[in-house]
């Protein structure tokens, strides 16, 4: 494959101290502290990488086992995506300050970081995009947004291990990434294959010591993205039956899984899609001063539907049917695709087991058709 090179496995110290000496801080998959999972936090080398582990997926469950192999990529995804380094879940937006009889407002200015986010999952790259679609909007640009998309580098590593949660081959998001990285790698069982998607990868690939890959090491890493996707063994239905869940819109389903349901929005929080938000104004008591800030919603929270006096969306029968309909019907009218990438996430991260993909199979299926 053109321009695939090849590095040993000691080689990703000097590729994660090349990134750093270009001035980006380094985020990774680590080992989270007391919950047994992965999830993107800042890195300072290679021995903050999770070697060695593996994930097991399931409805509401997740953990981690040694593999015994010295991979550090062994494992499908983390608990939350790139989303927080775009979309914060919470920021300051404005502040405005009384003065002398006049209201000054003064937006806010933090500087964006610049900001590496190594071993990305295709479906998660396609989750960025989405995001992008909805915060980059010509007009409608977000400036927080842009701000700090403009200084990500995006170091992807193509899946050699599917958890058995993940559907990315049926929404046609992965195994394999196709675009959006600045790096991407694949890990072999002694080294690494890397190629640039980007003048900011290639740049940055030009202080590493690589070598021409070979056809065994070429071959060797799309053998392991077949097998991933060999083991998916779910699927969504196919993208043109989706639409069809806005004519299940009375189905007495919803109501089976609203009583399972616990409306806590773990689903939409851990989705790198997700983008709804909320805004309010916090004030001082003197009448002086108020700050207005972001937060991250989910539309199962009872505050997010209010409208015009009232909660339009009452019960979590209506909430997990606005969820759903909205990702995999009405999104495709809003952005030209679903807005699910298979990274199943919300199954795993359920408290209540709830499975997405099933709950979208039984809706769509022949009975309920009848
Ligand atoms: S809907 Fe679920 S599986 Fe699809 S992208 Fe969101 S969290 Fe991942
Ligand atoms: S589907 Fe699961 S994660 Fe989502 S709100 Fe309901 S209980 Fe929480």
């Amino acid at each position: 494959m053109k321009d695939m090179r090849y590095f040993p496995r000691a080689g990703l110290a000097e590729l994660i101290a090349a990134i750093k000496e270009s001035g980006y801080r380094v985020i990774g998959p680590r080992v989270e502290p007391g919950q047994g999972g992965l999830a993107y936090r800042e890195i300072a080398g290679v021995e903050d990488l999770p070697r060695g582990l593996s994930d097991e997926q399931s409805p509401a469950r997740y953990r981690l086992h040694p593999n015994g192999s010295q991979r550090y990529f062994a494992w499908a995804n983390t608990s939350s995506a790139i989303k927080p380094f775009v979309f914060t879940p919470r920021e300051k937006l404005w502040t405005v300050v009384r003065k002398e009889g006049r209201l000054h407002f003064e937006a806010n200015h933090e500087v964006a970081k610049k900001t590496a986010v190594f071993g990305v999952r295709a479906c998660d790259l396609a989750a960025l995009a989405l995001q992008d679609a909805h915060f980059l909007r010509g007009a409608h640009t977000d400036v927080f947004y842009r701000a700090r998309r403009e200084k990500l580098l995006l170091v992807a590593v193509n899946c050699s291990h599917a958890a058995e949660t993940c559907f990315c081959a049926s929404t046609g998001d992965g195994p394999e990434v196709s675009d959006g990285y600045d790096l991407l790698l694949d890990e072999l069982d002694d080294g690494f294959l890397i190629r640039h998607g980007s003048t900011k990868g290639a740049m940055i690939m030009t202080d590493l010591v690589t070598q021409e890959a070979s056809p065994e090491q070429i071959s060797q890493a799309c053998a392991q993205g077949e097998l991933c996707r060999e083991r998916q063994t779910r699927a969504l239905p196919e993208a043109s039956r989706l639409p069809g869940l806005m004519q299940r819109l009375e189905s007495p389903l919803w109501d089976e899984v609203a009583e399972r349901c616990l409306a806590c929005g773990n689903c939409t929080a851990v989705c790198p899609s997700c983008f709804c938000h909320r805004e309010f104004d916090s004030p001082l008591l003197n009448g002086k001063h108020s700050e207005h800030w972001r937060d991250a919603d989910s539309c199962f929270s009872e505050d997010h539907s209010y409208l015009v006096g009232e909660v339009v969306r009452a019960h979590t029968r209506a909430r997990y049917r606005q969820w759903m309909t909205h990702k995999l019907a009405t999104w495709v009218e809003q952005y030209g695709r679903t807005g699910c990438t298979g990274c199943g996430r919300c199954i795993t991260w359920c408290p209540a087991g709830i499975d997405f993909v099933d709950e979208a199979n039984k809706l769509l299926s022949a009975e309920e058709e009848a």
